[in-house]
């Protein structure tokens, strides 16, 4: 009943943000986005047409000398605004966010807010965008250091953090002075609109930022061939991230790519396993596992192999998935049918290869993408799913016999975005920020996701970082000025 009266809440019309102006659907095509948990359409979201990205690109383009010359001090000001109105506009948009993308709303109330701070850390920290002064060759020689943004910007958001991944793109290239044209996930427009009206309402001048939906491919290609667009952002899977730097390289255009992970946890002989398994499940299936940084891959020393899986499995079995709206649900549906049919074919193959099902393992019944949270041991290094990013409610529990082998197989794998670790032994915790191959690192915790610290990959896990001083200054070219 919950779930049918929530159902009926209004769900705001997608339209265009180009040069200032709100465009309707008019004459453009559309497709239908869709509520995950009851794969009801909730609205037709128009397509820009060839013609409304090159009035983007004009408009980002016009706009750009205005911004960049446009004291940081006001900047912040915008943005600070924005974020006070995201903040009183959290329930509206976190309830938007979860009929499109799916995920409770408690979780999503949160990356609102979450979205509010980084908009507010990239106005404090656009004022601190300082060069440097660097000592001459000579008494009278004086040699400067200035960071300037790079220009026009694209950003191409996912669908599996509808508000921060775009608030991170959007905060970064306003903070340093850049004009943006912005492509949120085709999924889940709303939300990202509703970041891009906090904007709107607190001021920005128009074409600073703009945005804009359609067939990815056809966007993404638009963009990146036109020479206005100085530098680009995106996040998704490698295979799509590799496509666009590839097609980007013809005008060699700056990039900052937040790709695929495949991140192990490591879980040593000597930590808290019941502390362990409480973290880690929450962190688990959080937006049912649709997360880059998910714990997946959880390599467990022998001696406490048996205690953590009894209490990760416990603690599973607690979880109630059901519709993000209903306040008694743990974990939504999957965003997408996608994500089902993945789940169901690396879930089948890992077990013709002798994985062991502890728990789930089926799509659930009744309508909407909604799979079991799923837990797996003793799964062959063969298995695709150890191999592929599973995007999914699934665990991969395999035992091991030291830290050394834990950090070799942590390490084989072509991701490297998040590692995770529990121990209480200096020694291991140094062992592990040295060896393992990773762009971030959690000891007995997954917070690792703030903005005042760079979130990125290395590896096929990414290009640079987004928040921290490292995204914003890459929005930031380095000019060398030396007076005689
Ligand atoms: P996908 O690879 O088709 O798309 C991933 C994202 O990229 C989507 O948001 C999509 O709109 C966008 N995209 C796809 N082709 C594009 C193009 N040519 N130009 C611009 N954008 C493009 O896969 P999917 O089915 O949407 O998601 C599945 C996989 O994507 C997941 O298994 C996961 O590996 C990855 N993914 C990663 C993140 C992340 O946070 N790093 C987010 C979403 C998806």
């Amino acid at each position: 009943m919950q779930q049918d009266a929530a159902s009926t809440l209004a769900y705001p019309q997608p339209q265009l943000f180009i040069d200032g102006q709100w465009l309707d659907t008019g004459s453009r095509k559309t497709e239908p986005v869709l509520n995950p948990a009851t794969e009801a359409p909730l609205a037709q979201l128009p397509h820009a047409t060839a013609q409304d990205l090159d009035n983007a690109l004009q408009a980002a383009a016009q706009a750009f000398p205005l911004w960049r010359a446009t004291a940081p001090a006001e900047r912040s000001r915008i943005l600070r605004k924005a974020a006070d109105l995201l903040r009183e506009r959290v329930d509206d948009v976190a309830r938007t966010m979860t009929l499109e993308q799916g995920k409770p709303l408690r979780e999503a109330r949160l990356e609102v807010l979450a979205s509010a701070d980084t908009f507010d850390w990239y106005a404090e920290e656009g004022r601190r965008n300082y060069g440097r002064i660097v000592p001459g060759r000579s008494l009278q020689q004086r040699i400067s250091v200035l960071h300037e943004p790079v220009g026009v910007c694209a950003a191409f958001a996912p669908w599996n953090f509808p508000s921060i991944t775009p608030a991170r793109k959007i905060a970064g290239a306003l903070a340093a002075g850049c004009t943006l044209i912005l492509k949120p996930a085709e999924e889940t427009p709303a939300t990202a609109l509703a970041l891009v009206k906090s904007l709107d309402d607190a001021g920005l001048p128009k074409g600073v930022l703009n945005a804009v939906f359609g067939v990815p491919s056809e966007v993404s290609s638009h963009l990146l061939d036109s020479p206005i667009v100085a530098k680009f952002s995106f996040t998704g899977s490698t295979a799509v991230g590799k496509l666009l730097a590839a097609q980007a390289a013809r005008t060699l255009k700056r990039a900052t790519l937040e790709l695929g992970g495949h991140a192990p946890v490591i879980v040593c002989e000597d930590a808290d396993v019941h502390k362990a398994a409480e973290i880690l499940v929450a962190g688990k299936y959080r937006n049912a596992g649709q997360i880059c940084i998910a714990p997946t891959r959880f390599y467990v020393h022998a001696a406490c192999y048996e205690a953590f899986l009894d209490a990760f499995v416990q603690q599973v079995q607690q979880l109630r998935p059901g519709s993000g709206l209903d306040e008694q649900s743990t974990m939504g549906p999957l965003a997408n049918p996608r994500r089902l049919v993945a789940m169901e074919q690396l879930i089948a193959e890992a077990l013709q290869r002798g994985a062991k099902l502890h728990t789930g393992g089926q799509r659930m019944q009744g309508p909407g993408y909604f799979w079991q949270p799923t837990v797996l041991s003793e799964v062959s290094e063969e298995a695709r799913l150890m191999n592929e990013e599973p995007f999914g409610p699934l665990a991969l529990i395999n035992r091991v016999a030291s830290v050394d082998e834990a950090i070799l197989r942590a390490n084989r794998l072509p991701f490297g975005l998040a590692a995770y670790a529990f121990t209480q032994n200096s020694a291991t915790r140094n062992q592990l920020a040295r060896q393992l191959q990773t762009g971030m690192l959690g000891i007995n915790t997954l917070s690792i996701s703030m903005p005042e610290a760079p979130f990125g990959g290395v590896k096929e896990s990414g290009w640079g970082s987004e928040c921290g001083i490292e995204g914003l200054q890459a929005y930031c070219d380095v000019k060398l000025v030396s007076e005689d």
